[in-house]
């Protein structure tokens, strides 16, 4: 009896961990040259649950990267000019190298406007409209973390992305689209696809890379993936199965392993890589502010 092709595992754990060595590596440098360790400052607007483990997540994440770590809670009802003004207090302060707002803000506060009052020169979220634009340039910028991680995740499974089909499922401004600029970047042919895109199995089937950001439990079915593709899972969905809460991605993974060569499991796929790029902008942000050559990471 044969066995069932099965895809190589992508481990974010182990690539994210291994990205986090580095930056530790990289931070010290620049805490011994710069004479402080770069400081990285969340806000948080509000009580939402996941938000909250979020930044505390981040908050860890960075003070075991060595770096420091602030973090400003505002109650849910804070104005959104009292939030502009925290974070414009924060691009003046020289000892924050980096500034992330987490996501999502009370409905009464302008996300966009919240996050454009971020220094480009800070924002390691990559989401200002500066950074998105320099991304859509080809210039040189601070990038989205899930986009930069899940970049890095295709990159270990091949030799090179140049020249691939890599399709991208979701048009976000935080994952789908600026994933695709970084997919552009490496050469790749860019297919762009969402809710209406038509017969989206078979733009799928066309896929050397298959970069999965829509938010729907298992929208990816086994069939839609070109034998031996590269499938990167971004999507979180939390779902009641047995009576259980469980955490799948976007795309069918027992049904995708049978035919992908490589493909990132949910969790322990996308996630991890998005904090450690996180942390891997904030040094560069750090580096960059002071006058530091950039960090080889
Ligand atoms: P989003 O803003 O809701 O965007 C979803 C995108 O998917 C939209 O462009 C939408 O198309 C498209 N879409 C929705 N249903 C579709 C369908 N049935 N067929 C084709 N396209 C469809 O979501 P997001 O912020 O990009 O996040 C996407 C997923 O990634 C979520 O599961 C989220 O939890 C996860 N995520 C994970 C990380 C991580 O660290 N791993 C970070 C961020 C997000 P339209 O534009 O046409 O509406």
């Amino acid at each position: 009896m044969t066995a069932e092709p099965t895809a190589d595992l992508i481990d974010g754990k182990a690539v994210a961990a291994d990205l986090r060595a580095r930056i530790g590596e990289a931070v010290a440098g620049i805490a011994r040259e710069a004479g402080a360790a770069p400081a990285l400052a969340v806000v948080l607007v509000g009580e939402d649950p996941a938000s909250q483990v979020y930044v505390r997540n981040k908050g860890v994440a960075a003070k075991k990267a060595g770096m420091r770590s602030i973090e400003h809670r505002l109650p849910a009802e804070t104005g959104e000019d009292e939030v502009a003004a925290l974070v414009r207090a924060l691009n003046d302060d020289p000892a924050v190298d980096g500034i992330l707002v987490q996501l999502p803000l009370p409905a009464h506060v302008d996300a966009a406007r919240i996050i454009n009052e971020i220094d480009p020169a800070k924002d390691v979220d990559g989401l200002t409209e500066t950074n998105a634009g320099r991304l859509m340039l080809g210039k040189r910028g601070l990038v989205p973390c899930t986009p930069q991680g899940s970049v890095m995740l295709a990159g270990t499974a091949r030799e090179s992305l140049s020249g691939l089909h890599a399709v991208v499922l979701g048009r976000s401004i935080l994952v789908g689209k600026p994933l695709a600029m970084l997919l552009l970047a490496e050469n790749c042919t860019v297919t762009m696809a969402h809710s209406r895109t038509r017969d989206l199995a078979a733009v799928c089937r066309e896929a050397d890379i298959l970069c999965a950001a829509v938010g729907v439990p298992r929208l990816v079915q086994g069939d839609w993936i070109k034998p031996g593709a590269t499938v990167i899972d971004v999507g979180i969905n939390r779902v009641e199965e047995g009576g259980a809460a469980r955490l799948v991605g976007d795309v069918d993974f027992e049904a995708a392993r049978a035919r992908a060569g490589a493909i990132t499991p949910v969790p322990g796929g996308v996630g991890p890589m998005t904090i450690a790029c996180l942390l891997r902008n904030t040094a560069v942000a750090a580096a960059h502010r002071r006058g530091l050559a950039a960090p080889e990471i």
